[in-house]
């Protein structure tokens, strides 16, 4: 088999493609970033359509196995995320279906309590180690409940339909093909909103990006660990206690220093390869922990995340980009904000121009791929930040259909008005 196809090419007839959909708003991504755009953007009014690639909301938030929300404060103590984010926690609380410090308890350094929250991976930062606002729950619970949030809000949501490229008119896009089991169609929007995490529809809409290579993750979950407090204490923080019930844990298990080399996330022979020895290498894991660690002799394997977790890939280059410079500024623009989960005391106000291009016109961008710099996106990749960047975006695209203006032409304040009424913290 050929595997460098970058020599030859065939040129596709050109071919006109059934609509359907047509909407004012059309997000592109079910994760994180594109459950919060579509529910603000349909909670505000816009007729609004999301289309994921996989069968279930959440992205690496479920799919990933990264079921830890890592944080909704700055490691002070301060809440610095609220909106869907803080609804989404209150709805899963509801249910009794996490484990989480109360308030009272952030900001705090106590060795018993930190130590307490250590093992559920809701602690990452060191010199102080502090405890944060950190979320740990279960996937199938934030699936039940975020599609319940969708739905409600009233978005069509379209599984199994991957948002292929751009369909673009001069500076605006004029629809985005998708690709599902129902063949090539094609969905017309007022507004698209890409929260593909990989930037799927901006590269093809023409929008400058930067992109990095990362070694891959895979992580996994086991049952029937025997005293799993003195098995976490033992393991050296390879692994963690984790919903739901007794004897269980989440091993974030990665590949680095044991995989040959990095990998692009938008290179399908990387990710083939990558799926195949990260899935090997987990089995080895499990063996590994069974045999070594005291209480996984008769520990099983439950699940092994179903998507590879990919930390950064393609990073959008927008009307802003903000840098690691701006840590702890203000910014009179500002459309969400986030702490560092690993730097108590660190704050960036994410201005609104981190979300849309310069070149396309009726754009907008939520969640890992916003316009910031590498060293920024180590906070804004993290889950909550990516539901403040959803919502901000979702938000700012209902105002625009409404407003019947370009999302860069959007007045800021109303913007942030409109955010804070819902509940967003912008520390305004
Ligand atoms: C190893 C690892 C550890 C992490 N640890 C934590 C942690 O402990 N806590 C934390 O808060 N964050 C953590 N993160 C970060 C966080 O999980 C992600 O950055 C976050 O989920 C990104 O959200 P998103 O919505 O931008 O993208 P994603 O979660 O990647 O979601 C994108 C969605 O879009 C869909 N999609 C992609 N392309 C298309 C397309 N073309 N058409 C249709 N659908 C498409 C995908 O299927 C997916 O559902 C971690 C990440 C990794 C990889």
């Amino acid at each position: 088999m050929q595997s460098n196809l970058t020599q030859k090419h065939i040129t596709e007839p050109q071919r006109s493609l059934p609509i359907r959909a047509e909407c004012d708003v059309l997000v592109v991504g079910g994760g994180p970033a594109g459950i919060s755009a579509a529910i603000a953007a349909s909670r505000n009014g816009a007729e609004t359509v999301l289309v994921e690639r996989y069968g279930g909301l959440g992205g690496l938030a479920t799919g990933g196995l990264i079921i830890l929300l890592l944080s909704l404060d700055d490691g002070t103590g301060d809440q610095v995320i609220a909106g869907q984010c803080q609804e989404l926690v209150d709805r899963l609380d509801a249910r009794g279906s996490i484990v989480y410090p109360k308030q009272d308890e952030w900001g705090n350094q106590n060795a018993d309590l930190v130590a307490r929250y250590n093992q559920w991976g809701l602690i990452w930062g060191r010199n102080p180690s502090v405890v944060r606002y950190s979320v740990a729950y279960d996937p199938e619970e934030f699936r039940f409940v975020v599609n319940e949030m969708v739905l409600s809000a009233g978005v069509k949501l379209l599984f199994h339909a991957w948002g292929a490229r751009a369909i673009m008119d001069n500076d605006r896009i004029d629809a985005v093909a998708i690709e599902s089991k129902s063949g090539r169609e094609a969905i017309k929007a007022k507004i698209v909103i890409d929260a593909s995490g990989d930037g799927d529809i901006f590269v093809s809409a023409g929008v400058p990006f930067e992109s990095e290579k990362v070694h891959p993750w895979l992580w996994f979950r086991m049952a029937g660990v025997r005293d799993v407090d003195q098995a976490v204490a033992s393991g050296g923080n390879r692994f963690f206690k984790t919903l739901p019930g007794e004897g269980r844990i989440l091993a974030p298990w990665g590949s680095m220093g044991r995989i040959d080399r990095q990998i692009s996330a938008v290179d399908v022979e990387d990710l083939s390869y990558a799926e195949i020895e990260c899935r090997r290498m987990v089995m080895e894991e499990v063996e590994r922990l069974r045999s070594e660690i005291p209480g996984f002799e008769n520990a099983f394997l439950t699940d092994i995340a179903s998507q590879l977790g990919i930390t950064e890939s393609r990073r959008m280059i927008g009307a802003h980009q903000l840098s690691r410079e701006e840590a702890n500024t203000l910014n009179d623009h500002v459309v969400a904000r986030t702490g560092n989960w690993t730097k108590a005391g660190m704050l960036y106000n994410i201005p609104y121009g981190c979300l849309y291009p310069r070149e396309v016109s009726n754009l907008l961008v939520a969640g890992r791929c916003i316009s910031v710099d590498h060293r920024v996106h180590h906070s804004t990749k993290e889950i909550p930040a990516c539901f403040a960047t959803g919502e901000a975006a979702g938000t700012a695209a209902a105002l625009s259909v409404r407003l019947n203006t370009r999302p860069s032409a959007l007045d800021v304040g109303k913007l942030q008005d409109t955010l804070v009424h819902q509940g967003a913290s912008l520390g305004l």
